[in-house]
């Protein structure tokens, strides 16, 4: 990342914009190439392009045809409208698939002539800040379609590019007729095992729950004057001067402008992304603008801040800032460098698909810990984690061996001051070692993997925020904004036409509206899928703490979330030590304001 992008997160320094590419045996829903919107707002695909055959030059990828990209449709949709087989079309609603049950009688007073008005609406205006374009695309989304979607006709890299839609320039690489880019829209390219596609991470490098939360916002906001606490702040809100966390948003728009979040805190209602220090945005009033992270790498910020200051401090967190000409957010890992630059915004480059893979909710790392955790009556974790060795071998060794007259709280005190190859090494040279406690290895692993926290802090749970689901809170968001704007309507024209029957009306009307039973499906199903990949708890006393690191040893390469989770833990453990000092010396101004007075005077 380049220091001043201030629409990745910037704990981690990932993009929030990341682009999937499914296989062939992947659903529709598991591959996107816009994440700039919601994804229950539909997401486009990784479209292809001129260069692509080229690119993925082994014939393994292929292409779907998915018609109009949804950002086109909403863009064109007058110009398209009387285009019947245009598949992406249906999003307009007709009656017929008006899934709003307690919108009876709307169609009848608004007539074509508002509907006109609020396409014309919806091209100017971004997605983000229409209230009426929000209650037309969520009422008609994707997301809410329960049954994932495959493909059967996969089509070459070429498809697009015949005579009727344009042609590829052979000189310079890049489509020579004009045409065929809306055209080339319209193809999703699909991954095969010799993809090299940089426009996304390929479904078969890097899994959809791996991936679950990559498009997560969260940020910190200018408490207003007014601010109240309310009951789910954190304690350090509570602590802190002048921020507090805003609610979550399921997209990071291009510009990090106008990212509305849910649920609404404080004054956070919608939030620009920056990563100015809060003195210039005091200087320029700008309290709505938030230095915006993903959820899971402010839980690591979290973890680090107690572990180092006993404390988590947002008002010295806000005084770090990333300039052209200072980052306090810390030098960043040469993957992310090298994803800055090898493309036009992120290069999804092979092999760096850990970046994207959640940090802390981390795909088949809980049967790991889980493995780890014994019940059984007679474990003892002070006992050897190996097997007794047969007495007869090397009996001349073993009568050589000057360490078999060591105590056994000796050959401890030196096993507990070597690192594990050297562990190792000892094991193999002198049977003196060969049985040694298992909780040897759990002190390896707090000094060797300090981000595998689960083995040291008292509970690994995460933070809400970072247990929750963003998609789901932006949904309730529109649901509810969109039926109080109904409500309101149709209370005005029973004012106006039924005065009598209003009040009635009025009394009985529901404020809010009814739960979606396929939202409350699907975010019990999110819901469940992350509390089963959270972090666990384990007990120092029942866990094999050999088999623990021994595991995680094995499958370094499997756990990117892992991965992810240790280069994070550097970056923002680089940020901790950044926020300390400024909050040091803010300590010292106030405990010695006459120090602080003779330095300046
Ligand atoms: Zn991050
Ligand atoms: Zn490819």
């Amino acid at each position: 990342m380049t220091s001043i992008d201030k629409t990745g997160c910037q704990l981690c320094g990932v993009t929030f914009n990341i682009n999937r590419i499914r296989t062939r045996s992947e659903p529709r829903s598991s591959a996107w190439g816009n994440s700039y919107t919601s994804k229950h707002n539909s997401r486009e695909w990784v479209a292809l392009s001129g260069g692509d055959a080229q690119e993925c030059p082994d014939g393994s990828c292929a292409s779907v045809y998915r018609g109009r990209p949804p950002g086109e449709l909403k863009f064109c949709l007058r110009l398209y409208e009387d285009d019947p087989d245009d598949a992406s079309y249906v999003y307009e609603s007709d009656e017929e698939d008006e899934p709003l049950e307690y919108d009876s009688n709307a169609e009848d007073d608004d007539g074509d002539e508002v509907t006109e008005e609020e396409n014309e609406m919806g091209s100017s205006q971004s997605q983000e800040s229409d209230t009426e374009e929000e209650y037309k695309w969520f009422f008609n989304a994707s997301g809410l379609d329960p049954q994932p979607e495959y493909d059967t006709e996969f089509l070459p890299l070429s498809a697009p590019y015949d005579d009727e839609g344009g042609a590829e320039d052979e000189d310079i690489g890049v489509d020579h007729h004009i045409m065929a880019l809306p055209t080339a829209r319209r193809y999703e390219h699909i991954a095969g095992p010799g993809c090299c596609n940089l426009r996304g991470y390929h479904g078969d490098r890097i899994t959809l729950d791996e991936m679950i939360d990559c498009h997560t916002v969260q940020g910190l906001y200018k408490k207003t004057s007014d601010w109240t606490p309310s009951d789910d702040d954190m304690d350090f809100e509570r602590e802190s001067k002048n921020y507090h966390l805003t609610g979550l948003s399921d997209c990071m728009p291009p510009n990090g402008g106008d990212v509305k979040c849910a649920p609404i805190r404080g004054g956070a209602d919608w939030f620009h992304a920056s990563n100015l220090s809060d003195t210039w945005k005091d200087l320029f009033g700008w309290g709505t603008y938030v230095l915006p992270f993903h959820p899971t790498c402010f839980e690591i910020f979290i973890r680090i801040s107690k572990q180092q200051m006993g404390r988590v401090s947002l008002d010295s967190l806000m005084k770090l800032e990333s300039t052209a000409s200072r980052s306090m957010f810390g030098e960043r890992h040469p993957d992310i460098v090298d994803a800055r630059n090898k493309g036009w915004k992120w290069a999804c480059l092979l092999d760096t698909e850990y970046l994207a893979a959640n940090p802390v909710f981390i795909s088949g790392f809980r049967e790991i810990c889980d493995a780890a955790i014994s019940d059984a009556e007679d474990f003892d974790s002070q006992s050897s984690p190996f097997p007794e060795r047969p007495e007869k071998q090397d009996v001349s060794v073993v009568q050589d061996d000057p360490f078999l007259k060591l105590p056994t709280e000796l050959k401890h005190t030196i096993a507990w001051h070597l690192g594990s190859k050297d562990i190792a090494s000892l094991r193999m040279a002198s049977r003196a070692f060969y049985h040694l406690p298992m909780t040897l290895w759990h002190t390896l692993m707090v000094r060797e993997m300090p981000w595998v926290y689960e083995a040291w802090c008292d509970d690994p749970t995460p933070y809400p925020w970072a247990m929750a689901d963003a998609s789901y809170l932006k949904q309730m968001r529109e649901r509810e904004e969109a039926y109080t704007a109904e409500r309101t309507r149709r209370a005005d024209v029973l004012k106006a036409n039924e005065p009598d029957f209003y009040p009635i009306w009025e009394e009985n009307e529901p404020k809010s509206p009814p739960l979606s039973p396929e939202l409350e499906a699907q975010t019990r199903l999110f819901r469940e899928k992350k509390r089963a990949m959270a972090p666990v708890r384990l007990p120092r006393d029942r866990t094999n703490w050999y088999q623990l690191y021994t595991d995680i040893k094995a499958n370094e390469d499997k756990l990117k979330g892992l991965r992810n989770r240790k280069r994070i833990w550097g970056a923002v453990g680089e940020i901790v030590q950044n926020v300390k000092k400024c909050w040091e010396a803010e300590l010292v101004e106030i405990n010695t304001p006459f120090a602080i007075m003779e330095v300046d005077g």
